[in-house]
């Protein structure tokens, strides 16, 4: 183990940072002129390598942007590597750099054309010299030894709770200020989503001593005192870090912006802190792998909308081929890519197009950036938004995506059958698209009336970690007449897991827990015992397929069953295969009326059950919840036809606009699209609001207007197909 002076452990104690929230924005944010980047609707990023100096060429890279009509542009700064002829020691010069400064030639080209330049920075790790000099910036593990990359053994992990944090990339910052002034700077994977790490260096073993009783877990669990302390100290730290490089990227040019990394629905690291007050939210979900379903930069959208509100949102949109394996040099179908940038923009936010390396054996992905973008540019105005038009919220369950079923283990485990986290979410999400909804995300942090009062409907799937102020703010919201869908272990626990004496929300469900859960479980059934059009559409079958998990129930009230519990019961051999038990009195779901609210609750995972098994009783069964706690309000826009499409709807500049991706594809799960299947007609009923005029219905993409007709707040249209995307502008 290297041991540390005692002027680092002053240093870096967390008291010795000024700011205490990322609340220090620049002012135009919160005045009222709006700033630069709230503008920016194009980005463009080439990460540069190691080698690029010795053949980049500059102008011809900038006159390819310059086609792109990108407003702003990302190239490498520093942090692992400078680009630059730097003078701030251990900050490691590209080897190849020779006499070039990529970084000032590429601001200088690029200013020339009125784009704006984000310093693409890399915190994470560093070269042999740092970690000599300076072994008190870096990672270590159980063993003392220092934690290098996997891929790039010669470079060293930097600890986030060091100085290198403060004091060298702060040097390195204003450095690039002094020479380039640069109007954003960007840290690639920090803070990132993924778990906090645990980290042996001398510094952190002093910090968990003082500040968490102890050395946390290595894997979420919020049993522990240690992990919860752990995960508080961790977020401020992030969150002070975050502001002090807000800070400091203001000192020279007062309209310069820090963003920091964040991305997925799938993050263990709270994401609401993060981004909330964020001035620019930058994901970063540049493709897909997998069995990952193609909606999956859409969700992004849909998540950074919930925290960022309406602050800037970017996506970086990986042009080279991710998957698994992945490669880096070659490129995305045309048309993954381009429904991947579809999503990016009809989410709401906007694309920074993204390559690896100057000189690209490969550059079929070249033309696909620029078509797309082209047609971006030419249609700009109807990509300014302003809110969306959705009366329906998901409940973006944080705590239970961050810490469920966690125990200090990697894999999250329910009765020993590995689970992910996000499949509620996802199953629910599968069911929305599959029925046309429009829809936007709620983190659980901002439940409350302001929020909620836009939406007809709030759909919870599997929140099983809820706080209890959250918990009050759902009961609030169905108190004013707001209709609830609820699955699986919803309020069963409060924020941190602790497991409460039966749901919070009981009384809004009319069940009370009735003992441990049951499952994982195959065989199982729902009966049909009542009559209800939420079970229509059911004709020919008295019994639903059961999901894989419940928790078993009691009703509080006297209210009549419409679908009741079959427990399981052997599969195999055929001989045993008949109900041991035909019937219960165990409610498999409640619907119920409470005042003008209406309330579907689900005691299984039918969510996660639907997204694993991909039968269709269960969206069906979903589907029709939602239409039935609609109660006859109208949605705001309704898109009759076939094929599977998943909608946005905002209000723009010009007016509305009506967003359609036509995800009917065999390549729906599994990477990569590479041929598109029209669907259409589409036959749409929008609602404007009271008093609203619409001249003209045109369709953007495919670039002709629609007839129409308004009677009163509806217009009526027919879209005739759809390949990849259409956006409907209503102006
Ligand atoms: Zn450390």
């Amino acid at each position: 183990m290297v041991s540390l002076n005692r002027r680092v452990f002053i240093a870096t104690s967390a008291a010795s940072l000024a700011a205490t929230s990322i609340g220090r924005l620049p002012a135009q944010v919160s005045g009222a002129s709006r700033p630069w980047y709230d503008a920016m609707r194009r980005c463009g990023h080439l990460n540069f390598n190691e080698q690029d100096p010795l053949t980049m060429n500059v102008e011809a890279w900038t006159d390819y942007f310059v086609g792109l009509k990108v407003d702003t542009l990302m190239p490498n700064g520093g942090g692992i590597m400078a680009f630059y002829p730097t003078a701030i020691p251990f900050h490691h010069r590209s080897q190849f750099l020779g006499t070039r400064d990529l970084f000032g030639e590429t601001v200088t080209a690029a200013r020339k054309h009125n784009i704006r330049i984000v310093a693409r920075m890399d915190c994470n790790y560093a070269y042999e010299d740092a970690f000599q000099a300076h072994p008190e910036w870096f990672e270590f593990n159980k063993d003392g030894s220092p934690r290098r990359h996997s891929e790039c053994p010669w470079l060293y992990k930097t600890c986030l709770f060091s100085n290198y944090f403060t004091e060298q990339m702060t040097a390195i910052y204003r450095e690039l200020s002094d020479r380039f002034a640069p109007d954003a700077f960007y840290t690639n994977g920090w803070p990132g989503t993924d778990a906090p790490g645990v980290c042996y260096c001398q510094n952190c073993q002093k910090i968990y001593g003082e500040q968490t009783g102890g050395e946390p877990p290595q894997w979420p669990d919020t049993r522990s005192d240690i992990y919860r302390k752990y995960y508080e100290v961790y977020m401020n730290r992030v969150t002070r870090v975050w502001a002090l490089w807000q800070s400091t990227s203001m000192e020279k040019t007062s309209n310069s912006v820090y963003a920091g990394n964040l991305s997925g629905i799938r993050t263990v690291k709270n994401v609401n802190r993060m981004g909330k007050d964020a001035a620019w939210f930058y994901a970063d979900n540049q493709g897909r792998s997998g069995d990952t379903s193609i909606w999956m930069c859409a969700q992004e959208g849909r998540l950074a909308r919930a925290v960022a509100g309406k602050r800037p949102v970017t996506n970086s949109v990986g042009s080279y081929a991710s998957g698994t394996p992945g490669w880096r040099h070659t490129s995305k179908t045309k048309e993954e890519t381009t429904l991947w940038l579809a999503q990016a923009v009809a989410s709401g936010m906007v694309p920074s197009y993204h390559w690896l390396g100057s000189s690209p054996l490969d550059t079929r992905w070249k033309e696909t950036g620029r078509a797309f973008y082209s047609w971006l540019a030419q249609n700009e105005n109807h990509f300014r938004n302003g809110n969306t038009i959705a009366n329906i919220a998901v409940l973006y369950p944080q705590a239970t995506i961050s810490f469920y079923a966690a125990n200090g283990a990697r894999e999250r485990k329910l009765n020993g059958q590995a689970i992910d986290t996000t499949d509620y979410l996802e199953g629910l999400y599968a069911a929305l698209v599959e029925g046309r909804f429009l829809f936007d995300f709620v983190h659980q942090e901002n439940l409350n009336p302001d929020v909620l009062k836009k939406y007809r409907v709030l759909l919870i799937p599997n929140a099983a970690y809820l706080g209890d102020h959250e918990c009050e703010a759902i009961r609030a919201y169905v108190a004013s007449g707001g209709s609830v869908l609820a699955t699986f272990e919803t309020s069963r626990y409060n924020e941190w897991g602790e497991q409460r004496a039966d749901f919070a929300l009981k009384d809004i469900f009319g069940v009370s827990t009735a003992g441990a859960l049951i499952g994982p479980f195959g065989n199982s059934y729902m009966h049909k015992d009542k009559a209800h059009p939420v079970l229509d559409g059911y004709d020919g079958t008295e019994i639903l397929p059961g999901p894989e998990f419940r928790v078993p129930v009691t009703r509080i009230g006297s209210e009549e069953n419409y679908l009741s519990v079959i427990p399981n019961y052997p599969s195999f051999p055929p001989e045993m295969v008949y109900p041991q038990v035909r019937k219960t009195d165990e409610p498999a779901a409640m619907f119920r009326q409470l005042g003008s609210a209406r309330i579907a609750y689900f005691p299984g995972d039918i969510d996660r059950t639907f997204l694993r098994s991909g039968h269709p009783d269960f969206s069906k069964l979903l589907i029709n919840s939602i239409h039935w706690l609609m109660n006859g309000a109208e949605a705001p826009a309704q898109i009759a036809g076939d094929g599977l499409v998943e909608l946005f709807a905002w209000e723009t500049e010009p007016g509305f606009a009506l967003h359609l991706l036509n995800y009917t594809n065999p390549g729906l799960t599994h990477p990569f699209v590479s041929k598109f299947y029209p669907t259409g007609p589409h036959r749409v009923t929008f609602r404007v609001p009271d008093g609203r005029r619409i001249g003209s219905v045109m369709a953007l993409r495919e670039g002709y207007k629609l007839e129409f007709k308004q009677a009163g707040a509806e217009v009526t249209f027919e879209i005739p197909r759809v390949v990849d995307y259409e956006v409907v502008a209503l102006t």
